[in-house]
């Protein structure tokens, strides 16, 4: 028998589309005051499907924000001497807000290089140094999207986050270091757990708040929540489904078990994965205000 869900879905979907609604509302303004639209640029190298299908669906929401969209498909034989042109060629661009090189880069480009070449004030997916840096100092950065987004999440089903214990699963740059260093900002208390973090289970149900960015299918069980927690799964796996020869998308958590027992959770897919093109969409107007010498748009 499967526990029943007695925790709040958190719907991320729809918090995305509001938020992408106040967005928009909130375009015309710069453009009066700027004399042209926001614009982000997305450069893709290579072919990778799942690469692809993001590229695309960041494409069509910048430009029902209401935003420019500069698209730069590249060969996956690119040189990385080109690439690096083209990232000067964008951070030269006044046209241009925000710029995102998809990652993965084929094997022979050094991303790390390529994200160091970002003008930190374009860099709306916030992975350059002096972001990261700027982050963990507690001064005006640009933020990873993804934990970003989560602790937009956070926010709007906790308020106060403050003296909470929020556990975040996963030490990546691009989401479980900024995503602690966040939560610290909240004046959380964070553990930080990782592959080498001994008894997991033990550690997570000390947790008001669980973030699992691991990467590893419903990995964290029911029995490890604490009851009424709040779960963010950042995870995206795609695993075998039900029918043969079809695959479904699970989280890094066990949902159902979780829901029952946890306060409030986010859904896979429809939880933290859509407030990852919200945000972005949102780095790209504060930057493009920040660049103009606006002050930030208020409420977002
Ligand atoms: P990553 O592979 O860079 O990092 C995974 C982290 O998990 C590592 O720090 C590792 O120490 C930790 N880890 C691995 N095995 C573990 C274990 N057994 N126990 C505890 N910790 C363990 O991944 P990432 O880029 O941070 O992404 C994490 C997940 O989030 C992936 O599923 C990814 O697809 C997903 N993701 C989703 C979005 C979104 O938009 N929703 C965005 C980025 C990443």
């Amino acid at each position: 028998m499967t526990a029943r869900i007695s925790a709040k879905i958190i719907d991320g979907k729809a918090f995305a589309a509001d938020l992408r609604a106040r967005l928009a509302a909130r375009v015309p303004s710069f453009v009066e005051q700027a004399g042209r639209a926001p614009g982000l640029a997305v450069v893709l190298v290579g072919e990778d499907p799942a690469s692809q299908v993001y590229v695309r669906s960041k494409h069509k929401a910048t430009l029902e924000a209401g935003m420019q969209s500069f698209e730069h498909r590249l060969p996956a034989e690119t040189s990385q001497q080109d690439l690096l042109d083209l990232v000067a060629a964008l951070n030269a661009d006044d046209n241009v807000d925000g710029i995102l090189v998809q990652l993965p880069l084929p094997d022979h480009i050094d991303d790390k290089a390529v994200l160091a070449a970002i003008d930190p004030a374009k860099d709306v997916d916030g992975f350059h140094v002096v972001n990261a840096g700027r982050l963990a100092v507690g001064e005006e950065a640009l933020v990873p999207c993804t934990p970003l987004g989560s602790l937009m999440l956070l926010q709007d089903v906790l308020g106060d986050l403050s003296g909470l214990h929020a556990v975040v699963i996963g030490r990546s740059n691009i989401v479980g270091k900024p995503m602690a260093q966040l939560l610290l900002q909240q004046s959380c208390t964070v553990t930080i757990a990782h592959s080498r973090t001994k008894d997991l289970p033990a550690i997570v149900r000390l947790a008001d708040i669980v973030v699992a960015a691991v990467g590893r299918a419903e990995m964290v069980r029911g029995d490890w929540i604490k009851p009424g927690a709040t779960v963010i799964d950042v995870g995206i796996n795609r695993v075998p489904g039900a029918e043969p020869g079809k695959t479904k998308l699970v989280g890094d958590c066990a949902y159902d078990e979780c829901a029952a027992v946890a306060g409030a959770i986010t859904p896979v897919p429809g939880g933290v994965g859509p407030m990852t093109i919200a945000c972005l969409l949102r780095n790209t107007l504060v930057a493009a205000h920040r660049r103009t010498g606006l002050s930030d748009p208020e409420g977002l």
